[in-house]
């Protein structure tokens, strides 16, 4: 019989990933998911950096952290180098970071659509565009984006995320094609609703406008789009990053994997 092989866990084991917002909510499950599975963490966002921390050393893994503002070019360039220095050159790229503001165009603040394009998606060009060409020096390397479904379809209410998230998709697909013939691969992931603060917020919004209870607001929410009712988890969406770090997605180039409860569906 053959012994148990102790790598066998930790397909990642020896990887540096970074994931940009990663402090909580989604980049949180998924910096934990990629540290269980071996890989060390470059760690950036705003909050209880601290916990964060924790939490993937508890893994094991070794956690860093840089707070790069994601709207700030020169400050992503900067959390590269720091991840080069501290870390070894990023093998896996998570571009997470994200905002959300809910108004009708006409009453949209413009800062608020200014600072989504920014942190959503350009920011997501800045990272690729400093670690893309280390990638492809190192032969290997997996850059995953974190889309939602509303890259795929729209919502009134949300115009700079939806745009932001169609924007993903679209820079996703070239940025596969730009690495099509090396070991490089760039694919997005496209959830429905997670329940983090992004959530929560708009919970507790919809509760205050229609004067409904937290439950019934939850329920709302996800009732009006998801069809399974369920809330999808950060550890599931880390699963799939995983995944996506594997030598079985070495051949998936410019994908957008939807994990939406059936939204998308419709
Ligand atoms: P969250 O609010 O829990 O976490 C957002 C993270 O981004 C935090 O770590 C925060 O500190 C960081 N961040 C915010 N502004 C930043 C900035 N300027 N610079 C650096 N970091 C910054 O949100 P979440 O729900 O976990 O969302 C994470 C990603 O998943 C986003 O891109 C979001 O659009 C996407 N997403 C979320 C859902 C959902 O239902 N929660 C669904 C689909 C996609």
């Amino acid at each position: 019989m053959t012994p148990p092989n102790p790598v066998s866990n930790q397909p990642l084991a020896g990887k540096t990933a970074l994931v940009t917002g990663s402090t909580s909510g989604i980049g949180l499950g998924i910096a934990t998911a990629l540290a269980q599975a071996g890989a060390n963490l470059v760690l950036n966002g705003f909050g209880d950096i601290d916990a964060a921390i924790r939490q993937i050393e508890a893994t094991g893994a070794k956690a860093v952290h840089h707070p790069a503002d994601m709207t700030r070019p020169e400050e992503i360039e900067a959390m590269i180098a720091f991840a080069n220095e501290k870390l070894g050159a990023v093998d896996i790229l998570v571009n997470n970071a994200g905002i959300q503001h809910v108004a009708t165009i006409d009453e949209f603040p413009v800062d608020r659509w200014d600072a989504i394009i920014a942190i959503n998606l350009s920011s997501a060009f800045h990272t690729m565009r400093v670690a893309l060409p280390q990638m492809r020096a190192r032969i290997c390397g997996r850059v995953i984006n974190i889309a939602s479904v509303h890259g795929l379809v729209g919502s009134a209410g949300k115009s700079a995320y939806v745009a932001a998230k169609h924007g993903i998709l679209g820079l996703t697909k070239v940025a596969a094609l730009e690495t099509a013939r090396t070991g490089v691969t760039v694919n997005a992931i496209c959830p429905g609703f997670v329940l983090t603060p992004l959530v929560q917020k708009q919970i507790d919004d919809l509760a205050a406008r229609d004067s409904l209870s937290p439950d019934a607001a939850r329920a709302k929410l996800l009732g009006d789009k998801q069809p399974s009712a369920q809330f999808v988890t950060a550890q599931q969406i880390g699963d799939m990053a995983v995944f996506l770090c594997s030598d079985a997605a070495s051949e998936m180039r410019g994908s957008a994997l939807q994990i939406d409860g059936g939204w998308s569906a419709q």
